[in-house]
């Protein structure tokens, strides 16, 4: 009898899971009014080619050309940062900035456990600790309040910097990502990096076009940092940039990413050990063509959150995440939280779409759960740890 009870009560749960998912897809497939569908793809619809044939045509196709310094100036002009210096993709972007920052070994930097692996891996690089810090439901970002809490609990503050108490290591800087390109609270950061005396480097790889209070984000901290690879809103194929208005920091890391060559119309030197990070021009190429239409591109992606803010709002199992009153997100990736049912159900719910050939992806497994990072310190991380098992990532081509 038991058994006959828990079998009917798994049924219905079954049962309606799947009403919920088959409901899920056919919203997917109106908003989105096809029947295959890709997390990402790129956009291609102004200049492109035509550029790229002029690379190969003036022989310009490397490191020097007329595109990088174009399409280095058109992000200027977008986020409005003084000095922009395009690099050949957003970790490496990352890894030059922490370097030319100060950032050393074994100093630590705080991020979100929840972010792309490059985030983490440019720490690493220059023998620097990520030190986790967890995510707030509402964005998925950084949550400032615990951020505060865990500051205030690990760190002792001293004149010119911070220690942290348990590992007796400096936290140096943190570095807040932009998640899905909505805004971090970035006036609340700035005033807990000034108490703790935490340099910032944004990781605003996922965030161009996205603003808070008007001010583009990647402009808030000592430098931002943007990435061009085929699945960001705006791409390259690879490549990034580093955005800051600080003048000396900019000439270093422009001469740092040309592995320290001394400038000389001959004459081929270097004065220290350098990195080989610049963009090629044909890279540049495309950044430039994508970026003349970049406010149609935008406008694209507000139109279809609309369509999907339309189509879920109702839903009383999902929430989908829109921007708040003082920010303007470019919508990257549109993205739901699964108030599930049962266990599983998000990774039913994928697997489902997946065999429909829907291919929607979760987000990333929490960086300190990689074997890698385990060891790493952290900030209690339940949200999270909550959070990954909820986390939808839905089909956000421009396009669409
Ligand atoms: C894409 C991305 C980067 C940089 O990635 P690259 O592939 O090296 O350009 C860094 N951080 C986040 C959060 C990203 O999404």
């Amino acid at each position: 009898f038991i058994m006959n009870k828990d079998k009917s009560l798994l049924g219905s749960i079954d049962s309606e899971s799947n009403s919920r998912i088959n409901q899920f897809i056919k919203i997917l497939r109106k908003v989105c009014n096809r029947r295959e569908l890709n997390l990402h793809e790129p956009f291609f619809s102004g200049n492109e080619t035509k550029y790229l044939e002029e690379c190969v045509s003036t022989n310009f196709v490397s490191s020097v050309g007329i595109f990088v310094s174009k399409f280095e100036k058109m992000l200027s002009e977008l986020t409005g940062a003084k000095h922009v210096i395009a690099t050949v993709n957003g970790t490496s972007a990352l890894h030059l900035s922490l370097l030319c920052l100060g950032i050393r070994s074994k100093d630590e930097v705080l991020l979100p456990t929840l972010t792309f692996v490059g985030s983490a891996n440019s720490i690493r690089y220059c023998n620097a600790i990520p030190h986790f810090c967890d995510i707030s439901e509402d964005d998925l970002n950084l949550d400032l309040d615990k951020l505060r809490d865990h500051l205030k609990f690990t760190a002792e503050k001293h004149h010119v910097h911070s220690i942290n108490k348990y590992t007796n290591k400096r936290i140096a800087a943190i570095m807040p990502v932009h998640v899905f390109g909505q805004p971090v609270d970035m006036e609340t950061l700035l005033s807990i990096a000034s108490e703790y005396k935490l340099t910032i480097v944004e990781d605003a790889a996922e965030s161009l076009g996205s603003f808070l209070n008007k001010k583009h984000t990647g402009t808030f901290g000592e430098i931002g940092c943007l990435s061009f690879n085929g699945n960001k809103i705006v791409t390259t194929g690879g490549g990034g940039a580093i955005i800051t208005s600080d003048d000396m920091l900019a000439k270093q890391i422009r001469h740092m990413s040309t592995t320290a060559k001394s400038p000389h119309p001959w004459e081929l030197s270097h004065d220290e050990i350098g990195y080989n990070y610049r963009m090629p021009n044909i890279n540049a190429a495309l950044g430039c063509a994508q970026l003349e239409l970049f406010s149609n591109l935008l406008e694209n992606k507000r139109n279809l959150h609309m369509k999907y803010k339309k189509e879920l709002d109702g839903i009383p199992w999902l929430r989908l995440i829109s921007e708040n009153k003082e920010s303007i997100s470019n919508y990257w990736l549109n993205t739901v939280i699964v108030k599930n049912n049962e266990d599983c159900f998000q990774k039913r719910l994928i697997e489902t779409c997946h065999k429909e050939k829907i291919f929607l992806r979760p987000s990333w497994k929490p960086l300190h759960l990689l074997p890698m990072f385990q060891s790493c310190p952290k900030s209690e991380l339940n949200t999270a740890s909550f959070l990954q098992k909820k986390i939808v990532n839905l089909p956000s081509s421009a396009f669409l």
